[in-house]
């Protein structure tokens, strides 16, 4: 069991694939990230994510979330996904949806049965000025090829003011005479990622603004759940706000993350990383490290800021960007 100090029970994993990615998002991959940032990076072989995987396992993870960059850009991503599905756990995914097409049959074989997928509008042309490329109509396709393959799907949006909070009732509408499950994200801050207080649409304007027009009723959270869901009467599908900025969530936290290159972090916002890539490379037991890492996690937002969100400095904050980090 991996407990921190202040007695949370760490059972989910969530392993980046990779830090590449296929879309320009720029509020998770920074623009300004140097030219030669992937060149000659190193990277866990899919041998040394399954051999890693396998130690937290037999420390009691229940849960493993395939992320990144895009994970499924990544060649042997699906050797992955099935050596993965051999352990005893729920293996989920997050993804941008461009190349789920190509992967229902392995995500089938793996047993994986929820994805998630980040679409930000339902808009084309605005699609298009948030990735920087022109995927819209096939994450659309995609997305309904997932729910006629019978896949949970939940819909990642991270809220921005100005940028497309301006859908949030269109994206309701969506869960109307669809089961899907829309998941409205505070917008965080990253190395990079140009974040600043103005650009928060916070949980509480979601949920007065989706009041205007809609009556929704609150379902129940799980101990460890980051969203906190609802629905629409009437509706198939649901709502959820995940509130990191506003009202975070760190008490009832369970997650561990491994960056592509090895790196063990106990917070998204946590500038503590333990090397376990090069502890597994030099024949050492990683077993300690994932313990210690564990151990000194912070008892909130990486120990880094607080909920006062709208004082929050980001140039304060010492951590790598979205897409390096693995959401
Ligand atoms: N490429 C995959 C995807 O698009 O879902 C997986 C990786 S992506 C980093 C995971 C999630 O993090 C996405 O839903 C993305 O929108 C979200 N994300 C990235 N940067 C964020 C930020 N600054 N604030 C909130 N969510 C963010």
């Amino acid at each position: 069991m991996l407990k921190d100090s202040f007695d949370r029970n760490h059972d989910y994993l969530r392993i980046s694939l990779t830090d590449k990615c296929n879309l320009r998002c720029t509020y998770c991959n920074p623009i300004d990230l140097p030219k030669d940032f992937f060149a000659g990076a190193v990277r866990m072989s899919a041998d040394e994510i399954d051999k890693i995987a396998s130690v937290f396992v037999n420390e009691g993870v229940k849960k493993i979330r395939i992320t990144g960059g895009e994970p499924l850009v990544r060649k042997d991503a699906k050797d992955i996904l099935l050596r993965l599905s051999k352990y005893p756990v729920e293996l989920v995914i997050t993804t941008n949806g461009v190349f789920v097409h190509d992967f229902i049959e392995t995500f089938k074989q793996a047993g994986i049965h929820s994805i998630n997928v980040s679409l930000d509008t339902l808009k084309k042309d605005k699609n298009f000025s948030i990735t920087q490329r022109n995927e819209f109509d096939r994450v659309k396709d995609n997305i309904n090829l997932l729910l006629q393959n019978n896949f949970h799907v939940k819909i990642n949006v991270v809220v921005m003011k100005n940028m497309n909070d301006d859908e949030i009732l269109d994206f309701i509408a969506w869960t109307k005479d669809e089961n899907i499950h829309v998941r409205f994200i505070e917008f965080m801050p990253f190395e990079g990622n140009k974040w600043d207080n103005t650009k928060v649409f916070s949980f509480k304007e979601i949920l007065d603004l989706i009041a205007t027009k809609y009556n929704y009723i609150k379902l129940i959270n799980e101990k460890n759940d980051t969203a906190k869901k609802y629905f629409v009467s009437g509706h198939k599908g649901t709502f959820a706000v995940i509130s990191s900025m506003s009202e975070p969530f760190c008490s009832g936290c369970n997650r561990m993350r491994l960056t592509t290159d090895g790196k063990m972090k106990n917070c998204l916002f946590s500038n503590n990383e333990v090397d376990i890539l090069s502890a597994l490379r030099n024949g050492n037991d990683i077993l300690p490290l994932i313990k210690q890492c564990v151990a000194d996690k912070e008892k909130a937002l990486g120990g880094q800021f607080t909920s006062a969100y709208k004082k929050t400095d980001a140039t304060k904050i010492n951590n790598r960007s979205m897409i390096n980090i693995g959401g």
